[in-house]
């Protein structure tokens, strides 16, 4: 970009800006910057960091000392996948954060929590990854218009220079709302549930893929969105969730 266009360019934004001051994402009141959230939201979103478990990502009590750590979830769980990470605790703002991405429409939201995601994804990133979302079925994606998680995935491909492809993965068949059934009930459900798209098995032969889902609660559709890319000769693959479920004990 020339000098001329950058100075054009900013002035765009501060129009902008002056127009659509930046809003805190969660309270709503205004802020200083365009990433995402004021200063008490800030200290009250449950971000996640330090030491956490190498496959879901959820914070575990120690210091990191590079040595991969389980949490006990995922001892007793199979986890197809290489590594997996999330941004933030499924709970307060971090649940807030996720509802009004899915239910309210509200697509600046998606930004800033691919920004965070991308902070979390770093050790999970190689040259050559291709990032896919977790597909919705698509007569959920009709009543909602939108899938979310793949809005996520557009922004963290541009967060991380890498690629994505909205559509590397398809819903099988109508799989039934996963609310109130147990865990061995959810994964039962979902095994099989997902493929790759016909058209797109090439693109993941000997490459590593990063999946993104808004929230990971048991991990069972992510384990099936794996296996597909699995069945597709990926070469590794990981996963990414903009929110983690603490796990139940
Ligand atoms: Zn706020
Ligand atoms: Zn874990």
């Amino acid at each position: 970009m020339g000098r001329r266009h950058k100075v054009a360019w900013a002035g765009l934004q501060t129009a902008l800006q002056l127009i659509y001051p930046p809003r805190c994402l969660t309270c709503g009141g205004m802020v200083e910057s365009d990433f995402g959230l004021c200063g008490p939201c800030w200290r009250d979103t449950p971000f996640i960091g330090g030491l956490v478990c190498d496959l879901c990502g959820t914070p575990l009590p120690g210091v990191d000392d590079g040595v991969p750590v389980h949490c006990d979830s995922c001892m007793t769980t199979e986890r197809p996948w290489q590594q997996g990470r999330a941004a933030l605790m499924y709970r307060d703002s971090g649940r807030r954060l996720v509802l009004s991405l899915k239910h309210g429409d509200r697509h600046d939201v998606v930004r800033p929590a691919a920004k965070w995601m991308a902070h979390s994804a770093r050790p999970l990133l190689r040259e050559d990854t291709l990032i896919a979302p977790i597909p919705l079925h698509w007569s959920r994606m009709a009543r909602r218009r939108f899938n979310q998680s793949a809005l996520l995935a557009d922004a963290l491909a541009r967060e991380t220079g890498r690629t994505s492809c909205p559509d590397l993965l398809i819903r099988a068949n109508r799989t039934r709302s996963l609310e109130g059934l147990t865990r061995n009930e959810r994964f039962a459900t979902l095994m099989g549930s997902i493929r790759a798209h016909p058209k797109r098995t090439a693109l993941m032969e000997g490459r590593s893929i990063l999946l993104v889902d808004d929230v990971m609660t048991s991990g069972a559709t992510l384990a099936a969105a794996t296996e597909a890319c699995y069945a597709s000769r990926a070469r590794e693959v990981c996963v990414i969730a903009l929110t983690r479920v603490a796990n139940e004990s």
